[in-house]
């Protein structure tokens, strides 16, 4: 992650751009177990003031997650454009969630905590295969019949029994 770590101390005053392609291996290092696979974009433009550092974020591309219904990997589109803050010193009142503080004796920012966190809060809540044009959930069609039987097992399985009482002469 050494090429994510900005030793903004010594970097010039004015705009900086950075590029980077996250692959899978940068959510293994994070363990976030909840991003299957990852073809992103990054670009990062920092802006060193006199007084604070101001990174904007701009993440695109795909990550794939596990759906909700049928488990199986579903691709997700990553649209971010985000700005944040930092300043120096001794963490001062906590107005804006955009804004941190860093103390003094670091010398250093890791654009990859901030890139993977921006990352994570835009997840959605709900993790499911899209719907299509007509409504219906674009679940692999295997998957949705697995999941149609779980759902009427309790249900079939009595009809079932009465057909083989009928069938046996039980009845
Ligand atoms: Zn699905």
């Amino acid at each position: 992650m050494e090429e994510y770590l900005i030793t903004y101390k010594t970097i010039e005053y004015g705009e900086h751009t950075f590029k980077f392609d996250i692959r899978d291996s940068f959510f293994e290092k994070y363990d976030n177990a909840d991003i299957l696979s990852a073809n992103l974009k990054v670009l990062v433009l920092l802006n060193k003031k006199k007084t604070h550092i101001e990174i904007n974020f701009d993440i695109n591309g795909i990550v794939s997650l596990a759906c909700d219904r049928c488990l199986e990997a579903f691709d997700n589109t990553i649209k971010i454009n985000q700005s944040i803050y930092i300043q120096f010193g001794d963490e001062g009142e906590d107005t804006d969630e955009n804004l941190y503080f860093l103390p003094e004796s670091e010398y250093e920012i890791d654009l990859s905590k901030f890139i993977n966190e921006l990352i994570v809060v835009n997840l959605p809540m709900r993790r499911v295969h899209p719907e299509d044009k007509n409504g219906n959930p674009t679940c692999p069609n295997n998957m949705l019949e697995y999941i149609k039987n779980i759902k009427n097992e309790g249900s079939i399985d009595p009809r079932w029994n009465e057909l083989n009482k009928l069938r046996d002469g039980t009845s």
